[in-house]
């Protein structure tokens, strides 16, 4: 268990990780019901159920009117906390300890629950106040930064662009940033969208010399912006 102060009023690591969750379904306007969290999540449907009435007994959250699950402004607070540790660890994981990109998110997603408020200021510090993660997603009320990018599927053949952002459900499949990171598809880095083919679900990129196909559902999560 982490080092918690008691005035900290901080939740479980698991209902940490369900805030993080509902607040970026929330963040791009979709729709938060418990059979997403359970995929995204991967436990069963009656876990969840179980965990949502907790947290709304809480008050992290509510159920009532007709948008499905929101956070309350504590579970919009927390959330924000938790997924800004994550982010802060990722960077230090990068940068101070030169942990692989592909694989600073799943290591962040263990330390995240055990980093302090004082830890975390000096984390902002240290690491120059970042407004996004090392996968371009941005810290909470960062989103602004994001706002002119767009996924790669929402492109036209030929046109050149910066790779700036893999989506959080993205940073969740290892071998999915292992991929990426092997081909060169990291934020900060040229492309050009080389080929799309509709009947196939597939786009080709031009990145440093070498062609990469990737399908649509991968591509969706990979946001650019156009040069
Ligand atoms: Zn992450
Ligand atoms: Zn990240």
């Amino acid at each position: 268990m982490s080092q918690i102060l008691p005035n900290e009023n901080r939740p479980t690591p698991t209902i940490e990780d369900y805030l993080a969750i509902i607040y970026v379904m929330q963040r791009d306007g979709e729709e938060v019901i418990a059979a997403r969290l359970a995929e995204s999540l991967e436990v069963s449907p009656p876990t969840v159920t179980v965990t949502l009435k907790r947290m709304e007994r809480d008050g992290w959250i509510t159920t009532e009117g007709h948008k499905g699950i929101s956070l309350t402004d504590s579970g919009c607070e927390a959330a924000s906390t938790v997924i800004r540790r994550h982010m802060l660890t990722e960077w230090m994981l990068a940068r101070v300890l030169k942990v692989p990109w592909s694989h600073v998110h799943a290591e962040a997603h263990h330390l995240e629950h055990a980093i302090s408020g004082e830890i975390e200021n000096s984390m902002r510090t240290s690491l120059d106040d970042p407004q996004l993660c090392p996968h371009g997603n941005p810290l909470p009320g960062y989103e602004y930064v994001i706002a002119g990018w767009a996924p790669l599927t929402e492109l036209a053949e030929g046109q050149q662009v910066i790779i700036r952002r893999i989506h959080e459900t993205a940073e969740d499949d290892p071998d999915l940033l292992d991929f990426l990171e092997a081909n060169g598809i990291v934020p900060g880095v040229q492309a050009q969208l080389k080929k799309i083919l509709p009947f196939n679900n597939t786009i080709t990129l031009q990145v440093g010399g070498h062609e990469v196909t990737l399908g649509f559902s991968t591509a969706r999560f990979i946001f650019v912006e156009a040069m």
